[in-house]
């Protein structure tokens, strides 16, 4: 272990991890922790792309009333590239982690800011949706018994063929209950926690207030539910890692100790050392599309 993943905070985060006991941990993953399943979260990798406005002109309710078609366009891209992935070492060892943890009386919650299914798909039970899900949509008229505030419908369940062989606006795929447009079941970048119980923003919260120790992985600091966790973390003085290969200036805010290392390398070393099942193994490696 001389040489770990991250250097010395990769043996400080095992070393507080195994003083947890049964106390309760925290792991928030972003968009960094599904990279090595090919996910990229902005089209500037992204040749093909057809369009004009960027991720978070997109991803708003804004756009979703100017140019619903041009919307569901990018979605039914954005979930055909999320269907095809697979969940990476990083995603099996935390389900490993929290099975450990578990099995010693603990409890390890996972809130995470991705919308693909690589989580629950590598074996996650204690899940915090945190932007919604990639596997559901939502009708966009709020109080109706499909949408806002406690509503959605599988999208397995949900006709987009006609629309993605003709996206127009008399193809948009509708509500059947109402007949109002269908939206993505996700957080748009202008709406709040607190417009869909799914987010479950209250249960995430809970679980900052209760953990004895925080772990990032793939996320920075900045904005939202991330900012929040770590000032929760920050005023009851728990321990806070961040797994992060491009550490960002504002872990300093929290005290965060980082481990600048990728999540697939540093986590099924963490279950290694913690003693719990050859993280991986016998599981097929994702291929890396970049
Ligand atoms: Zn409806």
């Amino acid at each position: 272990m001389s040489e770990t993943a991250g250097g010395r905070p990769a043996a400080l985060l095992a070393a507080a991890w195994s003083d947890l006991g049964d106390s309760p941990a925290l792991v928030v993953t972003g968009a960094g922790i599904s990279l090595a399943s090919g996910i990229s979260t902005f089209r500037g990798s992204d040749p093909g792309a057809i369009w004009e406005a960027s991720d978070m002109e997109l991803a708003t309710v804004d756009y979703f009333e100017r140019d619903p078609v041009g919307q569901w366009r990018w979605y039914l891209e954005r979930f055909r590239r999320l269907d095809d992935a697979e969940p990476n070492p990083a995603h099996y060892a935390l389900a490993d982690l929290e099975r450990l943890h578990a099995a010693g009386g603990g409890e390890l919650t996972v809130v995470t800011q991705n919308i693909d299914l690589l989580h629950e798909r590598a074996g996650s039970r204690r899940l915090i949706k945190v932007h919604g899900s990639s596997d559901r949509v939502r009708c966009s008229r709020v109080g109706c018994r499909h949408g806002a505030p406690a509503g959605s419908l599988p999208r397995t369940e949900v006709d987009l063929e006609r629309f993605r062989r003709s996206p127009a606006q008399d193809t948009l795929p509708r509500c059947p209950l109402c007949a109002a447009p269908l939206r993505a079941h996700v957080l748009f970048f202008d709406e709040y926690y607190q417009e869909h119980v799914d987010y479950r923003f209250g249960d995430a919260m809970a679980a900052a207030e209760r953990a004895a120790l925080v772990l990032f992985a793939g996320t920075s600091f900045s904005v939202g539910i991330t900012d929040l966790i770590g000032r929760a973390a920050r005023r009851r003085r728990v321990p806070v890692f961040s797994i992060d290969p491009n550490p960002a200036p504002q872990a300093r805010v929290y005290g965060v100790r980082t481990l600048a290392a990728r999540a697939e390398e540093v986590l099924p070393e963490l279950l290694a050392v913690l003693g719990g099942p050859a993280a991986s193994s016998g599981r097929d490696q994702t291929q890396e599309e970049s």
